[in-house]
């Protein structure tokens, strides 16, 4: 990982110091299967946590890990709605740390446990896709 690219890109970027995220102006060498490869992992991630953390009920646990990918609806108040080359993770409301912190305790919960879940590996995906954006 690059370092001087990944602090200069907010340099050069003033609205996104105001803001407080990180944005890569440019695209890098990745560009073209980062966001292909990132939505599928938002797929085959919770299935390999379904399949090895809720063996017996595997099917409705990776569907309802799957299914809060919707914390992605938030997208739609941004503009652009989509930019391979922004960083979700402090940026959209519900992938603020506050919304994290509720994803969490949500996780810790059973009634509540595999949305909890389904949203921390999301927001772990969308955060390690912000390091792959740099690589
Ligand atoms: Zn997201």
């Amino acid at each position: 990982m690059n370092l001087s690219n990944f602090f200069s890109a907010t340099e050069s970027c003033p609205p996104c110091q105001q803001l407080n995220f990180r944005y890569k102006p440019s695209s890098g060498g990745n560009a073209l299967i980062r966001p292909g490869a990132h939505l599928l992992l938002h797929f085959i991630i919770p299935g390999i946590a379904a399949g090895l953390s809720f063996r017996d009920r595997w099917k409705s646990a990776w569907i309802i890990m799957t299914l809060t990918i919707v914390v992605d609806l938030d997208h739609l108040i941004a503009n652009p709605i989509y930019d391979p080359n922004r960083c979700s993770i402090g940026f959209h409301p519900l992938h603020t740390y506050p919304a994290i912190f509720i994803y969490m305790i949500l996780a810790m919960m059973n009634k509540t446990r595999l949305i909890g879940l389904g949203l921390l590996i999301h927001v772990a995906l969308d955060g390690f896709d912000c390091i792959w954006m740099f690589l």
